[in-house]
């Protein structure tokens, strides 16, 4: 085997003018970790949109080798977590933001990062659920944490057609809740129920200023638009309801009222997946191999190479993809 690999580098120069190549780097590039790997596979995350174009301040270490997610074996490990020919999952933790990640046909990572990918699950439907499927598993975790179940009521994806929103609707669905889908994408209705949507709103419905409290449409939800979207959502949320955030799609504000909490108890989960405790990500893939329909992942997912990841990284942002992208990089 070569020593070299490609990689994908992200540079900014004196001006912080930013530029995306694609180089030959070696094994003695990479940067510090106990844990080696042959990355098998990658998926291309908003996040790893926001670092390729620029569009906003992900990356703080220059150069930078994007790639949040990754899975690969192990090829040397100086911990005694793992070993040679181990398959290996890495979500967040800073990678790809503040050390190298998966756009790279190798990667040096910390053991601590790092989890034993489940035996049942391979490395292309790793990437396939990623970042956005594993932080939608947190956040119906959260969601039953809090004690929500599926007699309480519908639950609200928002986001629907994206990476979280898609794959929020196939567990929630599977797992026996009426899915009340938030769209944009009217023309995605029939793709949406196929998923496990029970109804579709169009997102006009609540990405506008709202009443302070509305109508209660539902007992639950799983934002990741943020900004008016979650305001509203929280607003027409049951009494004693419970939302999950994670995401930002429309905004990082919140320009709600505290009346929904005060008047009907409803709760506000925060849901975060970059430091997420290691137990609590090996729970999350546990609950993913075994209450996620691979069939379901297989529907929403597109595989592509490596020279197709910039392009996509531009078509995320732009808001054109649809559930999820898996990267073979097989061939890096
Ligand atoms: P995607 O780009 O795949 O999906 C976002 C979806 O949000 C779009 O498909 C669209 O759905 C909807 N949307 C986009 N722009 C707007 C807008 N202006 N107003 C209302 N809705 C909009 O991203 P992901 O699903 O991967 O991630 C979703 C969010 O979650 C992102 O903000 C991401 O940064 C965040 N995130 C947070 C994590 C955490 O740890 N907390 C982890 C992973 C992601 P539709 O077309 O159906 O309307």
């Amino acid at each position: 085997m070569s020593d070299k690999f490609r990689a994908i580098l992200v540079s900014r120069d004196e001006d912080k003018k930013q530029s995306v190549d694609i180089v030959q780097l070696g094994i003695s590039d990479l940067m510090d970790g106990d844990v080696t790997i042959k990355v098998e596979a990658t998926t291309v995350n908003y996040k790893d949109g926001l670092a390729i174009t620029g569009k906003s301040p992900v990356i703080r270490h220059w150069p930078m080798v994007p790639g949040i997610d990754l899975v690969g074996s192990v090829v040397d490990s100086q911990s005694d977590e793992f070993s040679a020919g181990d398959k290996v999952l890495l979500n967040g933790f800073g990678v790809g933001e503040a050390h190298w990640g998966g756009y790279a046909g190798m990667a040096r990572l910390k053991s601590d990062w790092l989890i034993k990918l489940p035996s049942g699950i391979s490395p292309l439907q790793a990437m396939s659920v990623g970042t956005a499927g594993y932080t939608s598993m947190l956040c119906v975790m959260a969601l039953e944490r809090y004690g929500i179940t599926p007699d309480h009521g519908p639950v609200i994806v928002t986001g629907a057609n994206g990476g979280v929103g898609s794959i929020a609707i196939a567990i929630l669905s599977r797992l026996g809740y009426h899915v009340i889908a938030s769209t944009g994408r009217a023309s995605e209705a029939e793709f949406l129920k196929s998923l496990g949507a029970a109804e579709i709103i169009d997102r006009n419905e609540l990405s506008e200023p709202g009443r302070p409290m509305g109508k209660e449409r539902w007992a639950a939800g799983v934002d990741a638009v943020g900004s008016h979207t979650l305001a509203n959502v929280l607003a027409q949320t049951r009494y004693g309801g419970a939302v999950a955030a994670c995401g930002l799609a429309q905004g990082f504000d919140l320009p709600a009222t505290v009346m929904p909490f005060i008047l009907r108890g409803v709760a506000l989960l925060g849901v975060d997946s970059v430091m997420a405790a290691k137990q609590l990500r090996s729970e999350a893939w546990q609950r993913i191999e075994k209450d996620l329909d691979m069939a379901k992942l297989e529907k929403i997912t597109t595989k592509i190479g490596f020279e197709d990841i910039v392009s996509t990284a531009t078509d995320i942002i732009d808001g054109k993809i649809k559930g999820r992208v898996v990267v073979d990089m097989t061939n890096s």
